[in-house]
């Protein structure tokens, strides 16, 4: 008998599914191979990688391990199933050809950051792609911005105008290379064209009057631009930003003038990560993510000292900044040949819209829009095929938290548990902060971004938006899931694509959506672990009572179709609704009503003109225009007016985003308190204490601190009584208020001491931004039930 004969070999065929596809999946799996010296082959087909390998059992369970462990960067190892079949005994590993059925789709890689190797080129006055725009391989570059169809492939991109020259084709077909099937794979002499104009420079008739054409003159003229104090328009991966000076007041002066953005800050681009430690406090955590793939905004306290002009973040204590994540952006921070000695060092980059507009994605929309707002325009000829703005990301224990899930991740999809035979279900989100959700058997893709359904033009990208991602995983819906609130346009939108369509409405009460977003991110949606408490907490929803809710308690129990209202905060008056969300002095005044106080002495008495303050006091004695609420977001914008932090604001959550700010630089925490009577947070005793001390004359910020400790206690004592009483062992936080770090922190702090699980937001966004995904599987539950 020979040697060979008495091993033992065994064959598995394995099936890899999730992002598999175009990520340089097939090369690593037969390197892999290779190095373990195991025979078989590897291909794609349409929804999954099929691998057959054959060799000693130990080399198979380590390839099993490395092909998850090691997987490449773009790559999303979501399932590996693995069978034992009988060996074959032939020898070599290949790489065999795609096979293709009809009817199924691929997941779509998001884009990402350019990595290391490239940058490294891109630096390299000896590489051929010396300063090239637009160099990508196969672990980086965009892909969800680029791509119009599936499958994945060059002619089904924005790169398609763009014919590969023969050293860019060598590349892309030698299995060996970094570039082997990396779509977007461009040179100078093949690739996309940048360059810089101004807004008229394409009137002139052709004359190309006032373009700079070669990529390094434009890049030096953007450079000279920003560091004299002007505004660029520049096109990246997924729209337009506008950038300028971030030290430059002046600069930054003009750009909130021109934009109409009084105070709403702006995010930040730093060169590297020493850069980024200049401007914000990071641990480990948050420098991973700043410079992992998806180049994230992280939202962190500022550094002391940050080369910053104060109105980038007027009134906050933390800065968000990205790093530069396309090419451009690394060339603008370089220096270059025939550039000025002096190069950008921090950008303010903004999206590049006007306030509450979409973003600007084509050149000639953004030379139409942005014409007034930009001196000059940094443009290029690879077109974005859907917009997709930058993600935001705050860092906690050690975890990253979505706060904006878009540029990165989308369309990335969540897992849903157990949801394999669903029908497939399009949820249409809320009226801010919009994302919206297609599921597909047991995925939930969700949409980029796509801000302020307010007005025709973010309901038409809504439509875009929407078309774009169902064609892209060839969904039809089956349902369509939309808010309850009969004024949402979404919800609009969603009645009206129903009847065109002949589909059903599955409408969802919003705190409910929340929710259960929370749980199906934590594969809790089928509450198989017992009920769960739902502290949900946010500016507005339409209540099941047909009132303003936003300070709910709720309970799942058994089935996560409908929830229960177990608490909440004690209601108060709105007077003039809207103009009190604009004006929280109003809100003020309805606190001061509802516990029997007058204004005299407090800071809004001062600011405040007299015959305002009549007309909104007539207004609570009257009930007049008055709605009623239980709003958190409300109650934080009270109190940040009672405390003459902000009596008027200028965009969301402004004066809860400041008084949290105050709070931080408390040294010491005043004592309040209230109390909590079936299940329902007094305010009363709250604002009486909270005047009480101002009167005493306590430091504002101690005051504002002992605000959110207060609530914090009484929200725990409300949620741990409706644990108690239905045998629960686990509360969600959920909704938008819990971008508050104080009182997030305050609440899992108390609810841990009580022996609860605390769940909070890993996935999607604890803000709208979520509210898709929660509508979704609440139309699957209703579904099963036979409810739709
Ligand atoms: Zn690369
Ligand atoms: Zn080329
Ligand atoms: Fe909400």
């Amino acid at each position: 008998m020979t040697a060979a004969a008495t091993r033992v070999f065994e064959r598995r065929r394995i099936t890899v599914r999730g992002v598999v596809q175009g990520v340089g999946f097939r090369p690593f799996v037969a390197r892999l191979a290779g190095e373990l010296a195991l025979s078989g082959h590897v291909g794609n087909d349409d929804i999954s990688v099929f691998i057959e390998v054959e060799g000693p059992g130990s080399a198979l369970v380590e390839f099993l391990r490395r092909l998850r462990d090691d997987a490449p960067p773009l790559a999303r190892v979501a399932m590996v199933d693995s069978v034992t079949i009988a060996a074959t005994g032939h020898e070599g590993f290949e790489i065999v050809e795609s096979r293709h059925e009809p009817g199924l789709r691929t997941l779509v890689p998001a884009d990402t950051a350019t990595c290391d190797s490239c940058s490294r080129e891109m630096l390299d006055p000896a590489d051929r792609r010396y300063r090239h725009p637009f160099i990508t391989c196969t672990d980086c570059g965009p892909r969800f911005t680029i791509i119009t169809d599936l499958p994945y492939d060059r002619p089904a991109t924005t790169m398609a105008p763009f014919p590969m020259c023969d050293a860019c084709r060598a590349e892309y077909e030698d299995p060996d290379d970094r570039r082997y099937h990396a779509q977007p794979v461009a040179c100078h002499d093949c690739g996309p064209r940048l360059w810089a104009q101004d807004a008229s420079g394409e009137v002139a008739s052709g004359e190309r009057a006032g373009r700079v054409d070669s990529a390094d003159a434009a890049i030096a003229r953007a450079q000279e631009v920003l560091v004299n104090g002007g505004i660029v328009a520049i096109k990246g991966i997924g729209g337009f930003h506008l950038a300028c000076d971030a030290a430059n007041g002046d600069a930054v002066a003009t750009l909130r003038q021109r934009k109409g953005r009084p105070d709403k800050p702006f995010a930040l681009m730093a060169a590297d990560l020493a850069a980024a430690h200049t401007l914000i406090q990071l641990d480990a955590t948050g420098a991973a993510v700043l410079s992992g793939p998806a180049r994230p905004i992280v939202l962190a306290a500022t550094a002391a000292g940050a080369p910053v002009a104060p109105g980038v973040a007027p009134g906050l204590d933390e800065l968000g900044v990205m790093l530069a994540y396309a090419p451009v952006h690394q060339l603008l921070f370089a220096a270059g040949p025939g550039g000025p000695a002096e190069v950008p060092q921090v950008l303010v980059m903004t999206s590049g819209n006007l306030s509450d507009e979409p973003l600007a994605f084509t050149n000639g929309d953004a030379l139409a829009r942005l014409g007034d707002i930009a001196d000059l325009f940094l443009l290029h000829d690879r077109d974005i095929a859907v917009p997709c703005e930058d993600s935001v990301v705050t860092i906690r224990d050690g975890f990253e938290v979505p706060v904006r899930r878009s540029r990165g991740f989308a369309p990335l999809p969540v897992w849903l548990d157990g949801a394999d035979d669903a029908p497939a279900v399009l949820a249409v989100g809320g009226e801010i902060k919009n994302t919206f959700s297609v599921t597909r058997g047991g995925l939930a893709f969700m949409s980029a971004h796509l801000g302020e359904m307010g007005s025709l033009e973010s309901m038409a990208a809504f439509d875009r938006s929407v078309a774009q991602l169902l064609a892209l995983h060839g969904v039809e819906p089956a349902v369509i899931a939309a808010d309850d609130h009969p004024g949402y346009n979404t919800r609009a939108w969603a009645e009206r694509r129903a009847e065109r369509d002949g589909l059903p409405v599955v409408t969802v009460q919003h705190h409910h959506a929340h929710f259960a977003s929370l749980l199906a991110e934590h594969g809790r949606q089928n509450l198989t672990d017992g009920p769960v408490v739902g502290i949900v907490l946010d500016g507005t929803g339409y209540g099941c009572d047909k009132t303003v809710w936003g300070g709910e308690i709720l309970l799942c129990d058994g089935d996560i179709a409908h929830a229960e209202r177990v608490g909440h905060l004690e209601p108060f008056a709105l007077p003039g609704g809207d103009a009190a969300v604009r004006n929280p002095f109003r809100v003020a005044l309805s606190l001061l009503h509802l516990a029997g106080i007058d204004e005299s002495g407090l800071d809004l008495a001062d600011a405040i003109d007299v015959a305002e303050r009549q007309i909104v006091h007539t207004m609570l004695a009257t009930g007049t225009g008055c709605v009623t609420t239980s709003s958190a977001g409300r109650l934080f914008d009270g109190v940040s007016s009672l405390l003459g932090v902000k009596h008027r604001i200028s965009y969301e959550a402004q004066a809860a985003i400041e008084l949290e700010a105050v709070a931080h630089a408390a040294t010491e925490s005043a004592e309040l308190s209230t109390t909590v009577e079936d299940g329902v947070v007094r305010l009363g005793p709250l604002v009486r204490g909270i005047v009480d001390a101002l009167h005493a004359g306590a430091d504002r910020a101690a005051i504002a601190r002992g605000f959110h400790e207060a609530l914090a206690e009484a929200l725990a004592e409300s949620a741990l009584a409706a644990c108690a009483s239905h045998h629960g062992r686990t509360v969600g936080l959920t909704g938008g208020v819990f971008a508050n770090r104080m009182l997030t922190e305050a609440l899992t702090h108390r609810l841990a001491r009580a022996g609860v699980e605390c769940i909070t937001h890993r996935v999607v966004p604890c803000n709208d931004g979520g509210l898709a995904l929660g509508q979704a599987v609440v139309a699957h539950a209703r579904n099963r039930r036979g409810e739709n």
